[in-house]
């Protein structure tokens, strides 16, 4: 699809769905920012009421199909409402489509058995528990997933699964875990793992520590070991073996949810580097007359309208049922670069100011630094990218972006 065409896709229905979704961020979510910020019996309070608010105006679970009790718009549409969600991080939440749930509810739709839709899917699209995603290990690297050891042993009609996991973001207020483990070490490497859904009540799933990060005492991030933890074997998503090919279908939608999140955090990053460098004055005229200053806006603003451009087309081909995995590599690693850069000069735009506490930008930072790391490393999707374009062209072909 050319991308000018991509843009004819924003219809009267999106226009207004993107009105609503900008008018409920400006009354409900960024004057609640520092309550949320502060986290607590209040702000729990007001993000439920706020989820009560989403459901009823019908913009609920945007990412999922309507039979699955989501919005059912698809992935393109989605960048369109997703790019302004992202903005905030906690819109997301308020709309039922944050990390990791949106992609473990994407996989239970597409794998899980009906009894595993309705004990976990249910719940989950409905907002009623939170879950995780338990892949990485401290001990292995997590770029090469073919090499961990988290051992599922059958046991009759169980599993028994031990090892140890970090990262595994939202484990303390999950009601349960995706487990990737190893259940036959002498397959094919992509056929050695399963993905095993552990309920967080069982005696054998342990949280070590919520990880310190980036500054933070406490984050959502947490080591977790499995410890004889017994799940019946009905338990398994898919088939055992099928853990690679579901971490595929995970993952890519995941990173592109992400990028649409990103696009948001870029936005607001250069609205606050324009507005400031209109606001300060120094050496006799504001910041904006600078040349230095205007390059930085004017590259920010061909970077992000370029990341934005591919991640929709990325969008656009996945909704075709199409294989995207060289564009969503293609715009894990330059979307994260591109975030990365925008709100670096924003912050150096600020001054001092750009490092305190008393505007977004200091969060915003922190959390653009692990973009380049969480759902695989800059590095390893540019291997991707490289390797699938030199598989065409060793075919005697040529790569084309259609
Ligand atoms: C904020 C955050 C949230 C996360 N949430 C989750 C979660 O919910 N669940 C979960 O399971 N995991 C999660 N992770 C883990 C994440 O997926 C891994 O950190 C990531 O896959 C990289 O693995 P690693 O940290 O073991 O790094 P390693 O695999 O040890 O790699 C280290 C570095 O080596 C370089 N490198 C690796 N391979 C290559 C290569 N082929 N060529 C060149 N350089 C290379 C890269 O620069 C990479 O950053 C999260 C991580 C972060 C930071």
């Amino acid at each position: 699809m050319a991308e000018s065409q991509l843009y004819t896709l924003i219809t009267p229905e999106i226009r207004e769905l993107r009105a609503k979704t900008k008018a409920f961020m400006e009354e409900y979510i960024y004057p609640n920012e520092p309550v949320f910020r502060k986290a607590g019996p209040e702000a729990d309070e007001l993000m439920k009421s706020l989820r009560q608010r989403v459901k009823q105006l019908g913009m609920w679970a945007p990412h999922m199909p309507k039979e699955a009790g989501g919005m059912g718009i698809g992935f393109l549409k989605y960048v369109f409402m997703n790019e302004i969600l992202g903005r905030s991080f906690w819109a997301p939440i308020a709309f039922g489509c944050q990390a990791p749930d949106s992609g473990n509810a994407e996989i239970l739709w597409l794998f899980g058995t009906e009894e595993q839709k309705e004990r976990w899917l249910k719940p989950l699209v409905n907002g009623d528990i939170y879950s995780c995603f338990s892949m990485t290990e401290p001990h292995t690297p997590g770029s090469d997933p073919t090499m961990l050891d988290t051992r599922a042993i059958r046991d009759g009609d169980e599993w028994v699964i031990n090892g140890r996991k970090w990262f595994t973001s939202g484990a303390g207020r999950a009601a349960f875990a995706i487990v990737m483990a190893v259940t036959d070490p002498d397959a094919h490497p992509h056929r050695r793992a399963t993905m095993i859904i552990v309920p967080t009540d069982n005696p054998g799933f342990k949280i070590v520590r919520s990880i310190p990060v980036m500054g933070e005492e406490h984050s959502e991030h947490y080591e977790v070991v499995y410890e004889n933890c017994r799940v019946p074997i009905t338990n398994t998503l898919g088939q055992p073996g099928d853990g690679f090919l579901i971490a595929q279908k995970r993952l890519g939608p995941g990173r592109i949810h992400h990028c649409m999140r990103w696009l948001g955090q870029c936005q607001r990053a250069f609205e606050m580097m324009c507005r400031r460098a209109l606001e300060r004055h120094a050496f006799g005229g504001p910041l904006a007359d600078k040349q230095a200053i205007q390059w930085m806006i004017a590259e920010s603003a061909a970077e992000i309208q370029a990341f934005r451009l591919l991640t929709m087309h990325a969008a656009a081909k996945i909704d075709r049922g199409e294989d995207a995995r060289v564009e969503i590599s293609l715009i894990k690693f330059y979307g994260a670069e591109v975030l990365n850069r925008v709100i670096d000069r924003a912050v150096q735009v600020h001054g001092a100011l750009g490092v305190t506490e008393d505007t977004p930008l200091s969060m915003m930072f922190r959390q653009a630094r692990m973009g380049r790391i969480y759902d695989g490393a800059d590095e390893v999707h540019k291997m991707v990218v490289a390797r699938r374009i030199l598989n065409t062209f060793r075919q005697g072909q040529v790569y084309e972006f259609e």
